[in-house]
C-alpha cells in the first residue's frame, strides 16, 4: 500500500482501499478530511476503480471529531463532515465502511453515510456528544434511527455509551457480518458490487414511517425531562428525532445542524467540553518531561482494612494488582476482607466484573496480621487512623522493611505529608494518595506531592492512576489539600447561612435544586460530623481567631454524628430513607443566635447559591496563588470528580470565570458590606483581584494552565 501521513490507500483490481491510519484515535481533522475527500473525488472520477472500502484502526474505525480542533476555525473548515457525506451521498459508485474498529460520533457519521457496512458483531458504535451537551451534528441522528430503528437510535444517542452492534435490533445495520478479518471481508464485498448497475443505496433514501414513533417520542419526553432536569442535549435529541421521523431529509438535517449550533454557544455545553478538557489535563505534571521514568508497580501493600483501606484494596484488586492487606488485628482484618467481598460482589451484581472472574480477583488478596508480609511491595498505600503520631510510628516500621526503590503512599486527608516523609530515611518515595470514599467507586484521586517526593514516584502515581481509571489530580501539601481546603470553606459559609437565618433544609435544597449532588449538611451527616469537629478543634488550637462554628459543635457535643448515629442535622427514624428536619436543630440554631445578637433574615436560594459556590471558588484562586493546585481546570475537576459538583456547570473555578470575576467581587463585597456574620468572609483572594484588575483568565494569570 502507498501510503501517507495519515491516510493509507491500495488497489486491487477494481477495488481502491483506503485506511485511515491517524493515531491514536483516528480522529477526523482537517488534515484527514483533506486527504479523504482528495482520494474520493479522484476516485469517483477513476472508471476503472468501481468500489472503494474505507477502513481504519483494529480497535477504533474512528473516534469522530479532533478535540485538538475544537473551538479552533479548522473544526468546521471545509471539507469537514458534513461535506465529505454529501460527496459520499453523491458518489456514482458504491463506498463500503470497514467497522475494522469501534465507531464513535463523527466516526459512525462517516460510516452511516456510506452505502454500505460491514463488520463484527462485536464492534461497537456510540454517539457520546450528550456528555458535551451536544447531540451528533453531521446527519448522524437522521441516519441511524433508519437503520436501527427510532427507539434504539435515542437510547445510544441519550446514553453516549457504546453499544455492540449486535445488541441493535432489526439486522439491518451491517451489510455483511465479516468472519475473519473485517478489512479482507469488506474487500470481498466490495468485488461482489464492483458490476452492479444504477447509483449505490443510500441510508438517508431508507423509510421512516414508524407508525409508533411519534407516541415513543412523546413518551420519551416525559420519561427525560424529569431525569435531565439541567440539560438541554438529550430533549433536543428527541427534536432531532422528531425531525427525522416528520421531515423529509434534508429538512431534518437542516434542523439537526440548527439544534447543534445552538447548542454548542450554550454555557452548558461549553461547561461540559471544559470539564472534558480539564479531566485530560489534570494527568499532567508541570515541568515533568512525559519520558521521565516510572517504577513498576505489580504488587500492592495497604495498611488499614477500615472503610478507606477496605476501598483502595478493592480499587486495586479490580484493576488486576495482587494485593497485601494488613491489620492490627485479626478481627478488624475479617471486617475488612468482609467489606471486600461485599464491594466485589455488588460489582458482579451490576455487571463490573464477571462471575468468573470473580473469584480470580479475590484470590489476589492476601490478607495479613504481620507487617513484615509488605516487604516484597512496589507501593504501600496507608489507610490508618487520622493521627499523626499512628502514622509517623507505621512510616518509621515501613521505612525498616519496605524494599528499596518501594513507593510509600499515605492516604491522609489533612495531615503534613512532609512531617510523615521526614521520619523515614527516603522521604523522596513518599507521596500523598488521597482517596475519596467509597475508594473504588469514587473517580477522583488527589495525587499529594511533599517537597521531596521524587520525580519518578510523582510520574508513576500518575499512570497508576489510569490503571486504577481514577482521574488523577496534583495537589500540594497544605491541610485538606485541594478538595478538602476548599469543602472547609464551602461549610463555614453554610454553617454562617444557618446563623444568619437560613435551615439546614433551605441550604441543602437551594444547591441540590441548582444540581449539586447532594447539599453541605445531608453530605456532612453521611461522612459524619464527628470528623469536621475534630477537624475544627484542631484549627481553634493552631489559631484561636478563626470562625467558631459553635452550632455545628453544640450539635456533634449532643453526640449528633449524622447517620451513624440517627441523628445530625437531620434525624433519621429507624425505616426512614431520607434524614427529616428535626426540631432539636432548629431550637439549637435558634438559641446560638439569640447568643450571637443575630435577628434570622430570610435568605432566598440565589443568594445560599451564591454564597456556596463563590465560597468554593475564593478558596480555590487562594490554593491556586499558593501554587498548591496546578491549575484552575485541576480544582474544577476535584470538585466535579470527588464532590458531586454539577459537570454542567463546569465547576467552581469555571463558573465564576464565565459570570466575570469582576462581577463575583462585586457580589462578595456586597456580601461584606451587608455586614452579616460573614463579612470576614468575604475578602476576595488576592488572585481574583488580579484577574478583575487586568482582564486576564484564571488560566493565563497561572503558568502552565489550559490556554
Ligand atoms: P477507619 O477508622 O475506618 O480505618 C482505619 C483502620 O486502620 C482501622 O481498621 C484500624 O484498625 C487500622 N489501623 C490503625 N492503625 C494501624 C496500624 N498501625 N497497622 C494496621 N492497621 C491499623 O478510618 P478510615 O476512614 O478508613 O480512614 C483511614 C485514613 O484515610 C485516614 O487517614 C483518613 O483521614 C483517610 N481518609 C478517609 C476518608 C473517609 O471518607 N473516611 C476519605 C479520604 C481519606
Amino acid at each position: 500500500m502507498a501510503g501517507n501521513a495519515v491516510l493509507k490507500s491500495g488497489l486491487a483490481g477494481h477495488v481502491l482501499t483506503l485506511v485511515l491510519a491517524h493515531p491514536p484515535v483516528n480522529a477526523l481533522g482537517y488534515v484527514l478530511r483533506c486527504q479523504l475527500a482528495d482520494a474520493l473525488e479522484k476516485a469517483f472520477a477513476d472508471p476503472t476503480i468501481r468500489a472503494i472500502v474505507i477502513g481504519g484502526g483494529d480497535a477504533l474505525f474512528s473516534a469522530g471529531a479532533d478535540v485538538a480542533e475544537f473551538g479552533s476555525p479548522s473544526a468546521f473548515r471545509t471539507p469537514n463532515l458534513t461535506s465529505l457525506i454529501a460527496m459520499l451521498d453523491a458518489a456514482p459508485k458504491p463506498v463500503i465502511a470497514a467497522l475494522t474498529g469501534n465507531a464513535i460520533g463523527g466516526g459512525l457519521e462517516l460510516a452511516l453515510a456510506c452505502h454500505y457496512r460491514v463488520g463484527t458483531l462485536k464492534t461497537t458504535i456510540a454517539f457520546p456528544e450528550v456528555h458535551l451537551g451536544l447531540i451528533p451534528g453531521a446527519q448522524g441522528t437522521q441516519r441511524l434511527p433508519r437503520l436501527v430503528g427510532v427507539e434504539a437510535a435515542l437510547n445510544i444517542m441519550l446514553s453516549g455509551q457504546p453499544v455492540a452492534i449486535g445488541q441493535l435490533s432489526g439486522g439491518r445495520f451491517l451489510d455483511r457480518i465479516a468472519e475473519g478479518d473485517v478489512l479482507t471481508a469488506a474487500q470481498d464485498f466490495a468485488v461482489g458490487l464492483a458490476d452492479k448497475p444504477g447509483k449505490p443505496p443510500r441510508v438517508r433514501d431508507l423509510p421512516l414511517d414508524e407508525a409508533k414513533a411519534e407516541a415513543f417520542l412523546g413518551f420519551a419526553r416525559t420519561m427525560i425531562a424529569p431525569q435531565a432536569r439541567h440539560l438541554e442535549a438529550p430533549l433536543r435529541l428527541v427534536d432531532a428525532l422528531e425531525a427525522a421521523v416528520k421531515k423529509p431529509f434534508d429538512k431534518g438535517a437542516a434542523e439537526e445542524l440548527a439544534i447543534f449550533r445552538g447548542l454548542i454557544e450554550t454555557p452548558q455545553s461549553r461547561a461540559l467540553r471544559h470539564v472534558f478538557f480539564a479531566e485530560r489535563m489534570s494527568g499532567k505534571i508541570d515541568g515533568l518531561p512525559a519520558d521521565t521514568p516510572k517504577r513498576t508497580i505489580e504488587q500492592v501493600g495497604i495498611v488499614g482494612a477500615g472503610t478507606m483501606g477496605a476501598g483502595i484494596a478493592t480499587a486495586f484488586l479490580s484493576a488486576g494488582f495482587a494485593v497485601t492487606l494488613a491489620e492490627m488485628s485479626g478481627e478488624a482484618l475479617a471486617r475488612g476482607v468482609g467489606s471486600i467481598r461485599k464491594a466485589l460482589e455488588s460489582g458482579v451484581k451490576r455487571g463490573k466484573i464477571t462471575a468468573e472472574a470473580f473469584g480470580a480477583t479475590l484470590a489476589r488478596l492476601a490478607p495479613v496480621t504481620d507487617l513484615a508480609a509488605l516487604s516484597t511491595a512496589d507501593l504501600i498505600v496507608e489507610a490508618v487512623f487520622e493521627d499523626m503520631a499512628v502514622k509517623k510510628g507505621l512510616f518509621e516500621k515501613l521505612d525498616a522493611l519496605a524494599k528499596p526503590g518501594a513507593i510509600l503512599a499515605s492516604n491522609t486527608s489533612t495531615l503534613d505529608l512532609d512531617a510523615i516523609a521526614a521520619i523515614t530515611k527516603r522521604p523522596g518515595d513518599v507521596v500523598g494518595l488521597h482517596f475519596f470514599s467509597p475508594a473504588h467507586v469514587m473517580r477522583l484521586l488527589e495525587i499529594v506531592r511533599g517537597k521531596a517526593t521524587s520525580d519518578d514516584v510523582l510520574a508513576t502515581a500518575m499512570e497508576l492512576a489510569k490503571r486504577l481509571r481514577k482521574v488523577p489530580v496534583l495537589a500540594r501539601v497544605c491541610d485538606g489539600f485541594i478538595g478538602n481546603r476548599m469543602v472547609n470553606a464551602y461549610f463555614e459559609q453554610a454553617l454562617l447561612l444557618i446563623e444568619e437565618g437560613a435551615s439546614p433544609d433551605q441550604v441543602d435544597k437551594a444547591i441540590e435544586g441548582w444540581g449539586m449532588a447532594m447539599g453541605p449538611f445531608r453530605m456532612s451527616d453521611m461522612a459524619g460530623n464527628d470528623i469536621g469537629w475534630a477537624i475544627r478543634k484542631r484549627h481553634y488550637a493552631e489559631d484561636p481567631g478563626c470562625y467558631q462554628a459553635i452550632i455545628a459543635d453544640r450539635l456533634c457535643a449532643a453526640g449528633r454524628f449524622g447517620q451513624k448515629s440517627s441523628a445530625g442535622w437531620y434525624r433519621y427514624p429507624p425505616g426512614a430513607r431520607k434524614g427529616e428536619n428535626d426540631p432539636f436543630v432548629a431550637a439549637l440554631i435558634a438559641a446560638c443566635r439569640l447568643e450571637r445578637g443575630i435577628t434570622p433574615r430570610r435568605i432566598g436560594a440565589e443568594e445560599i447559591v451564591q454564597r456556596l459556590v463563590y465560597a468554593l471558588a475564593n478558596e480555590g484562586a487562594r490554593l491556586l496563588d499558593e501554587g498548591i493546585a496546578q491549575r484552575a481546570s485541576d480544582i474544577d475537576v476535584v470538585y466535579v470528580q470527588g464532590y458531586g459538583f454539577p459537570p454542567h456547570r463546569g465547576g467552581p473555578m469555571h463558573l465564576i470565570e464565565e459570570a466575570g470575576i469582576a462581577d463575583v467581587i462585586r457580589t462578595m463585597r456586597d456580601f461584606a458590606r451587608r455586614n452579616g456574620p460573614d463579612a470576614a468572609f468575604w475578602a476576595p483572594a488576592p488572585l481574583l483581584e488580579r484577574a478583575a484588575a487586568t482582564g486576564l483568565s484564571l488560566a493565563q494569570l497561572c503558568k502552565g494552565d489550559v490556554a
